[in-house]
């Protein structure tokens, strides 16, 4: 077998904090190899570790505070990279690991030029060039990560780039020493799903071609399906699974894999209850004694998960095994009984013929500061949208960044004025309305925001919370609108009892979601508009938040408006799905249509581009989208 490129060993990354008798370890015995040219994910939710194994492999980890383990040692190609100084790690960041990251703006020097920024990594890590090779082969690297016209980009500004050129522009840099390993952290996150996929192709393809090893973070199961060869699950900073990718998909091992695989909504069926897994991640200062995920694990039983961390161990006959997992109960469980339940609302069921919402050539223009001379430009953000909403439907909107969904949501509970078109709820033109008409009318119209924390006021207790939008309109303290009321709403989102007289600080993500959705019930609301309402959460924790909205669709017979980026939510929760591009409805279908026969080229892209938890159907579309890249090229 090829020696390891990359041999990490019993990664402890440590902090002590000012005040703390002992450091806080938010990674812990964490060891994995990376041989040349494989491509391996690095996969867990936020706080798991995986960025901070990063950084410790980069040298790093002493630069934001912390300090590795006495028994940590990382290697590269056999060199320990821990006995290096760091004018050394200088040379090795960069010109044989190099790094990637979510953001590339706050990567990039926005007063440099794309071209000046290229050739400073040149510069750096191939010395003895003159000016005019340093240019060329800046040109040739902005042409092989596939940017269009390179001579010319060599003068453009990051902000005058898209996110995907400007990430494939952080390629290009990365590329400039020539690495043997590129670790790419979140790469994708920032972009729209077709970007996504333009940008794995393209790291699939350098790492074929380069023999680059890649090692790909991510939150999302999905993405490293067609990417990797294999996979590395992480949660609450410490490895719980090792396997190659095909053997994960097919048969996950332990039970944070395998739940974090069904909670995922099928691209191909609605029938199913998501399976949703209780709880948060732990914090770093706070996980529990015992295997880490036991607080959330359906399989815990005392004491056995309860009072040591089960290592990580190969998985049948060690001399051949290349799977491991770190699950105590592994031989006992069976996976296959996390089957999902039937759903009890998703897409499908049956609203009445009643409109709810009319929709009629609705348009939003916005005037924006021009460049140079021209004083304004006014750019159309909703063009002509017509649609309408019957009582009781869920109805999707998607479509990707900027294409004018979450505008036109905000335009049809009139809380920005559409330039032109009318909106009518319940038959009120709300352009007719008055400022005190509407904001009556409001209470039955509320919207849940991408943020839950900062649509919640810090200050307030959840109680207060609750009663605000009753105590605006004079409700509060009127049949049905009590304190009674308010302990109800918190059981029917699940929360705990004593959440009314805590303060949203004291809530994890997903728990500050459920709190918005609470607010959005108090005054009994017939349309529910959610912006992106699960963006911002973690993988885990989303389903639940999705079987609550289909629960209250189910109870209360609620009419709503979901937007969102991901199809997979849309296709489990949504009748109809609408798809936005740059500004225009340009597909209004039922959700079964849609998927099955979608009529717009941008639907077909977004769903072509939308990645799912299936190896063998993404390297199928990958080989796919090559085909027509190459024809076009
Ligand atoms: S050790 Fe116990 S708690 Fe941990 S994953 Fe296995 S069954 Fe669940």
């Amino acid at each position: 077998m090829t020696a390891p490129l990359l041999e990490v060993r019993d990664l402890q990354v440590a902090f002590q904090r000012r005040g703390d008798a002992e450091p806080v370890m938010p990674v812990t015995d964490v060891s994995f190899d990376i041989r040349p040219g494989e491509r391996v994910g690095l996969v867990g939710e936020s706080g798991s570790g995986k960025s901070l194994t990063a950084l410790a492999v980069m040298g790093l980890i002493p630069r934001i505070g912390g300090e590795l383990g006495p028994r940590t040692s990382i290697s590269l190609s056999g060199e320990s990279l821990l006995a290096k100084s760091e004018r050394e790690m200088r040379w090795v960041r960069g010109g044989q690991v190099a790094m990637i990251f979510q953001d590339p703006l706050s990567s990039l020097n926005p007063v440099l030029k794309t071209g000046r920024q290229v050739i400073e990594a040149l510069e750096l890590h191939r010395p003895g060039l003159d000016k005019r090779q340093m240019r060329d082969i800046a040109v040739d690297l902005l042409d092989q990560v596939h940017l269009p016209r390179p001579e010319r980009l060599m003068d453009s500004y990051p902000h005058e780039l898209s996110g995907g050129m400007r990430q494939r522009v952080m390629i290009a840099i990365a590329l400039a020493g020539d690495p043997d390993l590129l670790i790419a952290d979140e790469p994708t996150t920032a972009l729209d799903v077709t970007i996504q996929a333009g940008v794995l192709d393209l790291l699939h393809e350098l790492g074929e071609a380069r023999d680059l090893a890649v090692l790909l973070i991510t939150h999302d199961l999905s993405i490293v399906a067609g990417f990797t060869h294999r996979v590395l699950v992480m949660y609450g900073g410490r490895l719980v699974e090792r396997a190659p990718t095909r053997d994960l998909y097919a048969d996950p091992r332990h039970p944070y894999t395998g739940l974090l695989l069904r909670s995922i909504p099928p691209l191909d069926r609605t029938e199913e209850r998501l399976v949703a897994i209780a709880g948060s991640p732990p914090e770093p200062a706070a996980r529990p004694d015992g295997c880490g995920f036991n607080p959330r694990c359906p399989f815990a039983v005392e004491p056995v998960c309860t009072t040591e961390h089960p290592p990580l161990v190969m998985l049948g006959d060690p001399a051949g095994s290349s799977r491991a997992t770190a699950c105590a109960r592994v031989d006992e469980i069976d996976l296959a009984s996390l089957a999902p339940a039937p759903a009890a609302a998703t897409a499908g069921t049956a609203a009445d013929d009643v409109v709810l919402v009319k929709v009629e050539r609705l348009s939003k223009t916005f005037k924006i500061k021009g460049e140079g001379l021209v004083g304004h430009e006014l750019i159309t953000a909703v063009d002509g949208v017509s649609l309408e909403l019957r009582r009781g439907e869920v109805l999707g909107i998607v479509g990707e960044s900027g294409s004018g969904k979450s505008t036109l949501a905000r335009c049809m509970l009139h809380l920005i004025e559409p330039s032109s078109g009318t909106v009518r709820f319940d038959g009120q033109d709300l352009g007719g309305l008055g400022v005190r008409q509407l904001r009556r009318l409001r209470l039955q119209m509320q919207m849940i925001f991408q943020d839950p924390a900062s649509s919640l006021d810090p200050r307030m207790r959840v109680g207060r919370i609750l009663a605000e939008p009753l105590r605006i309109h004079g409700l509060w303290g009127t049949s049905g609108h009590d304190e009674q009321a308010l302990r109800d709403l918190i059981e029917l989102v699940q929360l705990p009892p004593d959440s009314l007289s805590r303060f949203p600080h004291e809530f994890s993500g997903g728990q500050r979601q459920r709190i918005a959705i609470a607010r959005s019930l108090t005054a009994r609301p017939s349309l529910l508009v959610c912006d992106e309402p699960v963006s911002a959460l973690d993988v885990s924790v989303r389903s639940s938040i999705l079987n609550l909205l289909a629960d209250l669709r189910e109870e209360f017979g609620l009419t709503m408006v979901f937007i969102a980026h991901d199809l997979s939510l849309v296709r489990y929760l949504c009748d109809r799905i609408g798809v936005m591009h740059r500004g225009r409805l340009v597909e209004l279908r039922s959700t079964e249509d849609l998927f099955a026969d979608p009529v717009h080229a941008h639907t077909t892209e977004l769903l072509a581009a939308q990645p799912v938890p299936d190896p063998a159907t993404e390297q199928q579309r990958r080989a796919h989208r090559r085909s027509l890249v190459g024809a076009s090229r």
